[in-house]
């Protein structure tokens, strides 16, 4: 067990009910869909997949799609791929125009490289000196002269460049819509599975989570939003954006691209920082191991990277390829956890920060954990902070103090379960039925819930816990009791 989330990548290294089954036990909290890949049947198919794996084993898991969004990618080539050298003249169209006569005529002498960018306001934005990049960095262009519909650059990166790659032009502002059509399809597998997160991606400013969560209101979707953070106008707009999401990801693929690679690291602390003092949960993304696509064990490097974010407390670290395509996606899984359980042993508490206090569930968390500051707490075997949680808010407020004890959050909303999944030192537990935890006088019976927290493990008899939650428990943020429990 660690504190800090796994949120892996299902792919088709690990899409199988065993490797599913493999990968929960590993120690994966949250499955993430990437719906840049792969059909709409085939995710389908897979959440149907992991929902039964995790219901077979009583081992919860919550699922993540990810929204493609606004992204633009290249289109593809006749062979496939195109082999660019430094210096090659290359030619961006709206559409291959090699069946046109006129080019025909032209691939007699010498066939030009066309590279298709399906996407009118970006070819119609772009203008001379601009540069723009392909595969993640990879491939670098500058543009050289524009025609109509068509745009001339010169190859600054090369290589053999594959097909349907993304595209990047960094500090290119272009008026792109935050849902495209393929969103709003998948807004409706959404619904379908009743996901537990929506995510983001090219998020820029508020208004696009406003956007989103208006869309996915009108479907009656729970789904919390995750705003990806991977460009530079949503470092930018970054404290607007945290006050319109659910929670954030360190999108660290493209921000690498779109920011000069040497300041990802700064923005990802500062904005794990924010997120903690605010409490909504953050992930770290994109290549914490990537050797592991291809080797067993990840270089030194991408271990003191995943040290690094546990040390800094972000809520959940995140594998893309190499669980989804890769060789080792369990030895992976297993490797975070390693490394997580390590650093959290060691790791001091946080400094207190400036949290945010908006409400009365802000101050009584923030007074539960100074209890457990104190060594009366050792000294009393105090074992885990219990949060009865209707939204999953007081858990929440609990897990940004990074307390040196288990939050166990009780709750009688499957969904909040599965959302509380992502949250740091969360571990959520569904109550079976309702009615049973208020006695004749309609007082909430805490005996019923320490006896289900026991049954769990959590504690054992003589131990103790500190209950936070209130006798109204429908109200969210008016959280009012804080209560030493003995096991009895
Ligand atoms: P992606 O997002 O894998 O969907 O591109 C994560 C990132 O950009 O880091
Ligand atoms: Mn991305």
């Amino acid at each position: 067990m660690s504190a800090t989330k796994i949120v892996a990548t299902i792919g088709p290294s690990c899409d199988t009910a065993p490797k599913i089954s493999r990968l929960l036990k590993a120690g994966v909290n949250v499955f993430r869909f990437n719906l840049k890949h792969n059909t709409q049947k085939w995710h389908s198919v897979r959440i149907g997949r992991v929902r039964e794996v995790s219901r077979q084993m009583a081992m919860p898991v919550a699922i993540l799609l990810d929204l493609q969004g606004p992204e633009i990618r290249i289109g593809t080539f006749k062979e496939g791929k195109l082999l660019l050298r430094e210096n090659d003249k290359v030619f961006f169209v709206l559409q291959s125009q090699s069946l046109t006569r006129q080019s025909r005529v032209q691939r007699t002498n010498k066939p030009r490289k066309e590279i298709v960018l399906n996407n009118l306001k970006l070819l119609e934005s772009l203008k001379k000196g601009h540069e723009l990049t392909i595969d993640d960095g990879k491939f670098r262009f500058r543009v050289l002269r524009k025609k109509i519909l068509e745009v001339e650059a010169k190859v600054l990166e090369g290589g053999v460049l594959k097909e349907k790659k993304g595209v990047n032009i960094p500090n290119l502002e272009l008026d792109l819509p935050t849902l495209v059509e393929k969103d709003f399809a998948d807004l409706s597998l959404a619904a379908r599975h009743e996901v537990d997160f929506l995510a983001l991606s090219f998020v820029r400013q508020a208004n696009d989570i406003k956007i989103l969560r208006e869309e996915i209101n009108k479907r009656q979707i729970k789904a919390q939003i995750i705003a990806k953070i991977e460009t530079g106008l949503a470092l930018k707009n970054f404290s607007e954006i945290l006050a319109e999401t659910d929670g954030v990801m360190v999108a660290r693929g493209d921000l690498g691209v779109e920011l000069p690679i040497e300041q990802v690291p700064f923005y990802q602390k500062q904005i794990i920082k924010e997120c903690l003092a605010v409490g909504k949960p953050v992930i770290t993304a994109t290549q914490m191991l990537e050797s592991m696509i291809d080797n067993p064990v990840p270089t030194r490097a991408e271990v003191s990277d995943v040290a690094n974010a546990v040390y800094d407390y972000t809520d959940a670290v995140m594998l893309s390829a190499e669980t989804a395509a890769g060789l080792f996606p369990e030895k992976a899984v297993l490797m975070m956890k390693k490394i997580s359980r390590f650093i959290e042993e060691k790791n001091p508490s946080p400094e207190r920060i400036n949290y945010t206090v908006k409400h009365q569930t802000s101050v009584m968390t923030l007074a539960a954990n100074d209890l457990l500051q104190n060594d009366f707490c050792q000294r009393e075997k105090i074992k885990a902070l219990v949060a009865l949680t209707e939204t999953g808010m007081t858990a929440r407020m609990l897990s940004r103090l990074r307390p040196k004890l288990p939050i166990v959050a009780l709750t009688r909303n499957a969904g909040v379960r599965d959302q509380l999944l992502l949250s740091w030192g969360v571990y959520p537990i569904l109550l079976p039925s309702p009615e049973s935890f208020y006695d004749k006088k309609d007082h909430l019976h805490i005996q019923e819930f320490v006896k289900i927290i026991k049954k769990q493990g959590w504690v054992k008899t003589g131990e103790k816990i500190i209950l936070v939650y209130s006798e109204d428990w429908g109200t969210p943020g008016k959280t009012s009791i804080i209560r030493i429990q003995e096991v009895n």
